[in-house]
């Protein structure tokens, strides 16, 4: 269970092992920096965010001494330049501690990685390319010198987030900027983040609304007209705090694109392992049970009696069980975060709707056996397994990947070809 750590201290053992998967020294010591934060500075608060549905937001100005807020601004701009790869292994370490900062800190991180490597794959004229850096540069600086948080409210409660319709929420351009009004729901880090990375629908007057002309949108959370409605009560992820949004008549200046014009559409299109970050924490809270489970069998959980229960049968094959599930889990996901890439092949996007559904789905099968197999004690809310279950319950809700959208496009994708029809 425990690995000597290189900073000497006690530590858990890398979920993915750098000489197992082929991990580059750089990797290797980025997500180990999120192991060692994640179990010292995020484990000891989670339980109190959960039981309050309050957001950790020290935990984002502990992460922005750490430079974690720009784990994937490029170098170039003064960030750690993570790739997509050391972002999804990192993110998965924290999520093993704590499951609403992980998911929360991926909405933020996203607004780096899309604007940063992702868009950096994708085609712009080298006009658009040049005010794209310069635009970029301007976010980046706000969170390297500021720790501004940046949220990622997609959700309208219609079909637009699944992707088949254009987003309710409009931009209607005006001089200096657009006029932006609608609603976004499940926003999480509302009240807490300093801009709201908002998708929405670029669409003048008279102009029929098109995915094509999705915008993406840094709204300032301090710009009149936002607000922030509803109550957050809810069954898991209660740190995320993700409220409703409202824009009412908010003006947003040009220079808070975050892609310019039609090219998120093209990301979405291009680039569909973007879907994928929604997954790492979710992993992180597989790998958590499992680690409970082993712990508390051993009689090691800490503020439960020195009691061993490994030596019954029925808990070393559920523990077998729960291993080999985590296993799959692992192996499938890591084949898929390594693939991601711009113009993936057919075979690769089927594999990353594979690994999304296993994950979230999977994260929640291993929790629910814990509790089983550790037994009523295991359960009480002084103990983080019941969190972790209640947590790892959200994953196959997340819109634009439920559980249910991987099945379906893998089984449409499967049997027909782009255009084909069978009459
Ligand atoms: C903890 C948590 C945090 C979140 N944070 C954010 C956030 O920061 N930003 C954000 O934008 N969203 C966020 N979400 C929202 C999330 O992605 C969903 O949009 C949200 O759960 C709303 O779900 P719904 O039931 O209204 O979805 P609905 O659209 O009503 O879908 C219900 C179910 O129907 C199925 N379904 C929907 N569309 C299709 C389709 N086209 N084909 C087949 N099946 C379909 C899906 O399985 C889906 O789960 C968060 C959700 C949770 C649980």
């Amino acid at each position: 269970m425990r690995a000597p750590d290189l900073d000497g201290q006690d530590a858990d053992v890398p979920i993915f092992a750098a000489d197992a998967f082929r991990l580059s020294d750089f990797a290797a010591d980025l997500i180990g920096k999120a192991r060692r934060f994640g179990r010292r500075v995020l484990a000891p608060r989670a339980a109190q965010h959960d039981r309050d549905a309050t957001f950790p937001l020290e935990n984002f100005r502990d992460m922005h001494g750490e430079g974690l807020l720009a784990i994937c601004i490029p170098k170039a701009d003064g960030g750690l330049g993570a790739d997509f790869l050391t972002y999804c292994l990192a993110a998965a370490e924290l999520g093993r501690y704590c499951g609403a900062t992980a998911l929360s800190w991926n909405m933020h991180v996203c607004s780096t990685l899309w604007s940063g490597a992702l868009a950096d794959d994708l085609q712009m004229t080298p006009a658009e390319r040049a005010a794209h850096q310069r635009r970029r540069h301007a976010h980046y600086r706000r969170i390297i010198d500021d720790g501004a948080i940046y949220a990622q409210p997609f959700s309208e409660g219609g079909a637009a987030a699944a992707g088949v319709v254009a987003f309710g929420t409009e931009a209607r351009p005006v001089e200096g900027g657009f006029i932006v009004n609608g609603k976004k729901i499940f926003a999480s880090l509302s009240g807490a983040a300093d801009y709201y990375g908002v998708l929405c629908t670029e669409r003048a007057e008279g102009e029929a609304a098109s995915r094509r002309n999705t915008l993406y949108l840094a709204i300032p959370a301090s710009a009149a007209g936002v607000s922030v409605v509803g109550d957050w009560d809810p069954l898991g992820m209660r740190g995320t705090v993700s409220r409703t949004l409202l824009f009412k008549d908010v003006f947003v200046p040009a220079d808070e694109m975050l892609m310019p014009h039609g090219v998120y559409f093209q990301a979405a299109t291009r680039w569909p392992h973007m879907f994928l970050t929604l997954s790492p924490t979710y992993m992180g809270l597989a790998q958590a049970a499992y680690d409970f489970t082993v712990a508390y069998l051993r009689g090691e959980v800490p503020g439960t009696p020195p009691v061993k229960r490994r030596m019954f049968p029925t808990k070393q094959i559920a523990v077998a069980e729960m291993r080999v599930s985590l296993e799959q889990t692992k192996a499938l996901w890591f084949q898929a975060i390594s693939e991601a890439r711009a113009n993936p092949s057919k075979e690769q996007v089927l594999r990353a709707y594979a690994a999304q559904h296993t994950v979230m789905e999977n994260a929640n099968v291993i929790a629910a056996k814990a509790i089983r197999t550790c037994g009523g004690q295991a359960m009480l809310k002084s103990l983080p397994l019941e969190r972790i279950y209640r947590d790892s319950r959200c994953g196959s809700l997340m819109l634009p990947w439920t559980a249910e959208i991987c099945i379906d496009r893998i089984g449409r994708e499967a049997l027909y070809e782009p255009g084909e029809k069978d009459e």
